[in-house]
C-alpha cells in the first residue's frame, strides 16, 4: 500500500517529529521519488546511543528525558527541510532529502556528533553521550527505500561493533550483516546449548601472576555463526532473557572456577551483570544458592557492573549491591570513564575495584590525553581505596606505562584474548607462568600463543 501525505501534511512544520518506523519509510520513499528527477541525492542516518538512559535498556524517566534532549539537539542542528524521527526501539533517524553526495552527509554527521556529544545533565547527574551513526545514500547504496533503511541499519551495526562514531554503508558490510536476532531464537539458544563461555585472564602488573578471569559469553548460532555479546546482550536485556542468561553464566563460570581451584589453580571468576540483574530482587538469594551448590567460596566471585547499570535505579541497585557484597562477593565498576561521571557516588558504592575502559587504554602510548585520563583514574581509584584494573592492554608499551602509573592489574590481548576454559587451563598449567610471569616481549607472547594454537577468541567454536 502506498500512502501519500496530503498537501497539509507535507506543509506542516518541516522538521517533523514523527513516531514509528513506518511513517519515516514513507518520507524516505517520497524523498527518493523527488530525487529521481534531480541530480541530488538522499541521505539517511540512523543514530543509536551507547549510554545510560538509552531507551533500549532503560524504559524509565531518564530514558524519556534522554530521548527528548537528543531529539531537541538534532532539531537544532538540522535544517528545516530535514526530517528527524524517534524510531521504535530508541534509535533516531534523520532524512536529508537533498544532498550533493557522501561528503555532504559526512559533514552533517560530524555536526550531529559534536552536538549530541555535548555533556548532558539529568537530575543533577552529568552523563557523556556516545552516539553511533549508520549512513546510507540514495542512489549510491540503493534506489529502494526499504533496502536503503536496511543498509543504514547495517552501517549502524558496524559502527557499534567497531565503536566508530559513524560508518558509511559499504557493500563489504553485507557479509557481516546484523543477525536478525529474535527473542525465540535466544531463548532456544539457552536451552539448545548454543551459548558458550570464553575466559580472559587478568594479570597482576607487579608480579605477573594471573589473579582471575573474566567470563565472556558467545552465541554459536546455527545459521548466523558466531554472534558477539554486543549484539545479543541488548536483545536479552530488552526481552528479560538476561535474567536466565546471567544465572546460566554464573553457574557455568562458578563450576569452572571450582574445577580450576580443585586443580590447584588459584583463580577467581568475574561475571558481567546488566542493569536488569540489579533490579531483580531475587538476585542476592540466587547468587547465594549458586555459591552453595557449586561450593565456590564467595571471595572467588567478582561481579562487573557498569556505571549506567547502577544509575538506572541507584537506590535499588545500592540495596542489591550491599546484600550481595555482604555475602562476601566483590564488585568491580566496568568500562569506567564512559558513563556517568558521578565520582561522589562511586565513593558510596560497595565496590572493590574499577576497570578503566579500553577506549582510554588502547592507544594510550600515542594519545597523551588518554594517558593522562588513565593515570588520573588510577590515582582516583587508589585514593578511594580501590583496586584499579586496565582493560584493552594490547601492547608491551601500554603495559609498561600502566606499571609506571602504579595500576594494579591488566587485561587484554597482550596477555591473551578471551579463550575457552580448556585452552586457558593448558596455558596456566603448561605455560601460564611463562605467559604471565616472564613474558615481557612480543616474541615471548607469540611463543606462548603457539602453545595453545593461537589465542584468537573469534576463531574458537568449542563449547565450554
Ligand atoms: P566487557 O565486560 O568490558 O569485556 C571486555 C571486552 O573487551 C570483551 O569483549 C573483550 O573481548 C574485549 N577485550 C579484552 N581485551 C581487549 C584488547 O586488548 N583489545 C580489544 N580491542 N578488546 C579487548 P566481548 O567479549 O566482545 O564482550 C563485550 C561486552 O559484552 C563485555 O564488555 C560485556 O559488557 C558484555 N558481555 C559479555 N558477556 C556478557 C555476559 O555474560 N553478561 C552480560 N551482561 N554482558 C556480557
Ligand atoms: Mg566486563
Ligand atoms: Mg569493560
Amino acid at each position: 500500500m502506498v500512502l501519500a501525505l496530503t498537501e497539509d501534511q507535507s506543509e506542516m512544520q518541516d522538521i517533523t517529529e514523527l513516531s514509528g518506523n513506518g511513517i519515516f519509510q514513507l518520507r524516505v520513499r517520497q524523498a527518493i521519488l523527488a530525487a529521481q528527477h534531480s541530480i541530488k541525492q538522499v541521505g539517511l542516518l540512523l543514530i543509536a546511543f551507547d549510554n545510560p538512559g538509552n531507551p533500549l535498556t532503560a524504559p524509565d524517566d531518564h530514558a524519556t528525558e534522554f530521548s527528548e534532549a537528543m531529539w531537541m539537539r538534532l532539531r537544532n542542528v538540522l535544517r528545516d527541510s530535514d526530517t528527524v524521527v524517534r524510531m521504535n526501539g530508541g534509535e533516531m533517524a534523520v532524512l536529508l532529502p537533498s544532498v550533493n553526495g557522501p561528503e555532504d552527509v559526512v559533514l552533517v554527521a560530524n555536526k550531529i556528533l559534536s552536538k549530541l556529544e555535548e555533556p548532558l545533565c539529568i537530575e543533577g547527574l552529568q552523563m557523556q553521550v556516545r552516539p553511533r551513526l549508520g549512513i546510507a545514500l540514495f542512489p549510491e547504496h540503493s534506489t529502494n527505500a526499504n533496502i536503503l533503511m536496511q543498509r543504514a541499519d547495517l552501517a549502524l551495526t558496524v559502527a557499534k561493533q567497531k565503536r566508530n562514531p559513524y560508518v558509511l554503508y559499504s557493500s563489504e558490510h553485507t557479509r557481516v550483516s546484523r543477525a536478525p536476532l529474535r527473542m525465540s531464537e535466544l531463548r532456544q539458544a539457552i536451552v539448545a546449548d548454543q551459548l558458550f563461555l570464553l575466559y580472559q585472564p587478568k594479570v597482576n602488573l607487579k608480579d605477573g601472576s594471573v589473579t582471575g578471569v573474566e567470563v565472556l559469553t558467545r552465541w554459536q548460532h546455527p545459521d548466523l555463526g558466531l554472534i558477539s555479546p554486543d549484539d545479543f546482550i541488548p536483545v536479552a536485556e530488552r526481552t528479560g532473557l538476561i535474567i536466565p542468561l546471567t544465572l546460566w553464566v554464573l553457574q557455568q563460570g562458578l563450576l569452572q572456577c571450582r574445577a580450576w581451584n580443585n586443580m590447584g589453580l588459584d583463580l577467581s571468576v568475574a561475571v558481567n551483570l546488566s542493569m536488569w540483574n540489579l533490579e531483580s530482587p531475587e538476585l542476592p538469594d540466587q547468587i547465594q544458592g549458586l555459591l552453595k551448590n557449586t561450593g565456590v567460596p564467595p571471595e572467588r566471585l567478582e561481579l562487573e557492573i557498569t556505571e549506567s547499570a547502577i544509575m538506572g535505579d541507584p537506590q535499588r541497585a545500592m540495596r542489591t549491591l550491599t546484600l550481595i557484597r555482604d555475602l562476601g562477593v566483590a564488585f568491580a565498576i566496568d568500562d569506567f570513564g564512559t558513563g556517568y561521571s558521578s565520582l561522589a557516588y562511586l565513593k558510596k558504592l560497595p565496590i572493590s575495584s574499577v576497570k578503566i575502559d579500553k577506549s582510554f587504554v588502547l592507544n594510550m602510548e600515542y594519545d597523551r590525553d588518554n594517558a593522562v585520563i588513565v593515570r588520573s583514574i588510577t590515582d582516583l581509584g587508589h585514593n578511594l581505596g580501590l583496586k584499579v584494573v586496565a582493560e584493552g592492554v594490547e601492547t608491551f608499551e601500554s603495559k609498561e606505562m600502566l606499571k609506571a602509573f602504579d595500576c594494579d592489574e591488566a587485561q587484554g590481548y597482550y596477555y591473551s584474548r578471551p579463550i575457552p576454559a580448556y585452552a586457558l587451563t593448558k596455558l596456566l598449567t603448561e605455560s601460564a607462568t611463562t605467559l604471565c610471569r616472564h613474558v615481557e616481549t612480543a616474541e615471548d607472547l607469540s611463543k606462548v600463543s603457539a602453545v595453545i594454537g593461537g589465542t584468537n577468541g573469534a576463531t574458537l567454536g568449542s563449547k565450554v
